[in-house]
């Protein structure tokens, strides 16, 4: 097909050759040949002003009748427009069905635009987070949600984990915010209404608070009576005697597991705030090997400390010894007699904080354990874990208590070779001897929802 601009081309060349013919015969070529383009201009001209008009006032209505070139481009618009519009219109089906299923969900979805103003919410977010429409439209997310665990949370930019906290409506509901950052630093909000889920969580922590706390007194008492019954046990017929130590063995098992519990369920309700001691970690890691070593007994292993910084740590004493005793009494436990037990004690460079590193070179845990290894109960040989008095809750424990002081626990293992622990301890939770203890509150000041992290129920969801 010859192409549009040929195809007018040659009209103007007929049309030129025709006014040069007219000029030819009547004398005047320079007139013929004026007139002529002045025709074909005005024509031109008269379209150009159609078109312009067609544009501005009625471009949805099928174009003006035009011939040539001019019908040809109408045409060309005049579908792309259609085109056009139909995806318009797809666009807006979408945009209105998506509006129309969130509006529907009863989780709050909250747009926010690049410089944190609101953009568009659904109705959740209106019963949730208490927004008004249209006058909270552009307003900054932070100024409708002024809680400051909220806006350090949302400032910091890190939204891996969720954010648990009670609506700004209503202390008795509990919300969870999930926050995704998308296109040009824009973010997606979403609010969950958690309320009966924490209830849940509550009554599970009660109720094992609770049964661990009335068991504990006829416990008590039992193995009260089996203590004498073991101190006679030279009157005892033999069997007896066997049947008492292994009651014994039992009982105290038992009293264990309830003492660890019991422990678990105060970390998880108690606030760290009053136990803010500047703790000597040599000191405390010299009286753990001393135990440790006694509980190795001829079993003989070597245990080391390597204190590479006088950093102390911030928080509560007790706790973080049962934390670090666990992970060396584990070693122990855990490895061969001879083994190598190592604990080290550094800071991480560009002041990002300190490690407290308990190595050893036992047998090694199978990759396999390690994701589930701070889990309540979880063992990775039961029978192995019951010979050796284990609960199965000194993980849990040690998890719970770095928590605590903003802290995590990394396991590395590789069977054959051996296990190690890092406890990684922030910046913040760290002091060296003669400084203020002004670092530490500044740094708590700056982010407060760091020195709410323990109280922080969202966390017990995800155990
Ligand atoms: P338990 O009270 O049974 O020791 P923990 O929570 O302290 O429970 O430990 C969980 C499991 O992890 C243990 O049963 C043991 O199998 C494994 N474990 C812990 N520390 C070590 C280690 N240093 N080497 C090998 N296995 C270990």
């Amino acid at each position: 097909m010859t192409p549009i601009w040929q195809a007018e081309l040659t009209r103007i060349v007929y049309i030129a050759l025709f006014a040069a013919i007219v000029g030819w015969l009547s004398g005047s070529m320079a007139w013929a040949l004026t007139t002529v383009m002045a025709i074909y201009i005005t024509f031109a001209l008269r379209f150009l002003q159609r078109l312009d008009y067609w544009l501005e006032h009625n471009s949805n209505e099928e174009p003006p009748e035009s011939w040539g070139i001019w019908g040809y481009l109408f045409d060309k618009m005049y579908r792309h427009q259609r085109r056009y519009q139909q995806q318009q219109q797809r666009l807006t089906e979408i945009i209105n069905k998506v509006q129309r299923s969130s509006g529907a969900l009863r989780d709050a979805v909250v747009m926010i635009d690049q410089h944190g103003c609101l953009e568009w919410w659904n109705r959740a977010a209106e019963g949730l987070l208490g927004f008004r429409s249209p006058t909270d439209k552009g307003q900054a997310l932070t100024n409708l949600l002024r809680d400051p665990r909220f806006i350090s949370y949302y400032d910091k930019q890190d939204y891996q984990d969720p954010l648990v906290l009670t609506s700004p409506m209503d202390d008795n509901v509990m919300l969870e915010y999930q926050i995704t950052i998308f296109g040009r630093n824009e973010r997606l909000m979403l609010v969950r209404n958690i309320t009966r889920l924490y209830r849940l969580e509550q009554m599970r922590k009660d109720f094992v608070a609770n049964v661990s706390h009335e068991l504990r007194t006829p416990l008590t008492v039992i193995n009260g009576y089996l203590e004498t019954f073991a101190d006679y046990s030279d009157q005892l017929p033999p069997r007896w005697g066997r049947a008492t130590n292994q009651m014994q063995q039992q009982s105290r098992r038992m009293q264990n597991i309830i003492n660890d519990l019991l422990l678990l369920s105060r970390l998880e309700t108690t606030d760290i705030e009053g136990q803010q001691q500047h703790i000597e970690i040599g000191i405390m890691l010299e009286s753990i090997m001393q135990d440790a070593e006694l509980l190795s007994g001829d079993k003989e292993h070597k245990i080391r400390i390597d204190l590479r910084t006088s950093a102390q740590v911030i928080g509560s004493e007790n706790e973080l010894r049962s934390a670090i005793s666990n992970l060396v009494f584990n070693a122990v436990k855990y490895t061969p007699p001879g083994s190598t037990i190592e604990m080290t004690w550094q800071e991480l460079p560009q002041s990002s904080g300190a490690v407290l590193i308990v190595e050893d070179n036992g047998e090694g845990i199978d990759a396999r354990h390690l994701p589930r290894l701070t889990e309540r109960f979880y063992r990775v040989d039961k029978g192995r874990s019951a010979e050796t008095g284990g609960t199965g809750l000194g993980l849990a424990i040690v998890k719970h208590v770095l928590l605590r002081h903003n802290a995590k626990l990394d396991i590395k293992s590789e069977v054959g070779r051996g296990t190690r622990f890092t406890c990684i301890f922030p910046d913040l939770r760290l002091i060296w001897p003669g400084e203020e203890a002004r670092h530490h509150n500044e740094a708590l000041a700056r982010s407060p929802e760091l020195s709410d992290l323990a109280a922080q129920p969202g966390d017990n969801f995800r155990q």
